[in-house]
């Protein structure tokens, strides 16, 4: 069961279909694995259709209402399709990896870290990528400026007096604030992390990103 979960502002964007597709599709594998989100999000929904049932078809344009309505029904977001179909890759992930974990081609980056960029939409505002850390291995001490989100899928990692594991949503309350997070050590740690920004690696694992790169 996941300890660390979206805001429920991100909870209420992703309901709405707001957020950008990599973020999206990071709520939408969280959702897979966590039913505590899925219930708020199936409430949020429910919340949304009725409050545009109540409203006076005076107020909108015609066929508008019906337009949102079946926006509501047929969200272009990524949903969650539970159950899993991998071990480590729930089904919204998977379908945009398009193949399962054993069978990703991850391109090493050295000391233990390992990287797989999904051919996603994001242009040069995002990088999503699957992030493998070999177990037990820590990261520098480091601060960042960056939007970021991280998603464990396996294995997990501590940073600070937290501790991530399989489903658990990582985000930045104060990016500035330094920290150190290490893999925890009974196994490998996979992430899904999207990254703001074309160059700007950050976040918990980020800055290895960085120095392997230049
Ligand atoms: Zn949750």
């Amino acid at each position: 069961m996941s300890r660390h979960h979206p805001s429920p502002e991100t909870l209420m964007c992703y309901a709405a279909g707001s957020l950008p597709e990599p973020h999206s599709l990071v709520i939408a594998t969280h959702l897979s694995l966590c039913a505590a989100c899925r219930a708020d999000t199936a409430e949020m929904d429910a919340l949304g259709g009725a409050m545009l049932e109540d409203l006076s078809p005076t107020l909108m344009e015609p066929d508008a209402r019906d337009r949102l309505l079946e926006r509501l029904e047929e969200p272009e977001v990524p949903r969650p399709a539970p159950p899993p179909s991998d071990p480590v890759l729930p089904s919204p992930l998977r379908a945009y990896v398009g193949r399962g974990i054993d069978a990703i081609a991850w391109k090493k980056l050295g000391r233990g870290i390992e990287e797989f960029r999904l051919p996603i939409p994001g242009g040069d505002t995002y990088t999503t990528r699957l992030i493998r850390i070999a177990a037990g291995r820590d990261v520098p001490s480091h601060s960042h400026d960056g939007d970021e989100l991280t998603l464990v899928l396996a294995g997990g990692f501590t940073d600070g007096d937290q501790n991530y594991r399989r489903g658990d949503l990582a985000a930045d309350a104060d990016p500035a604030v330094p920290h150190r997070p290490v893999a925890d050590a009974d196994g490998a740690c996979i992430c899904l992390i999207v990254t703001e920004g074309k160059l700007r690696f950050s976040g918990p694992l980020g800055p290895l990103l960085t120095y392997f790169r230049g």
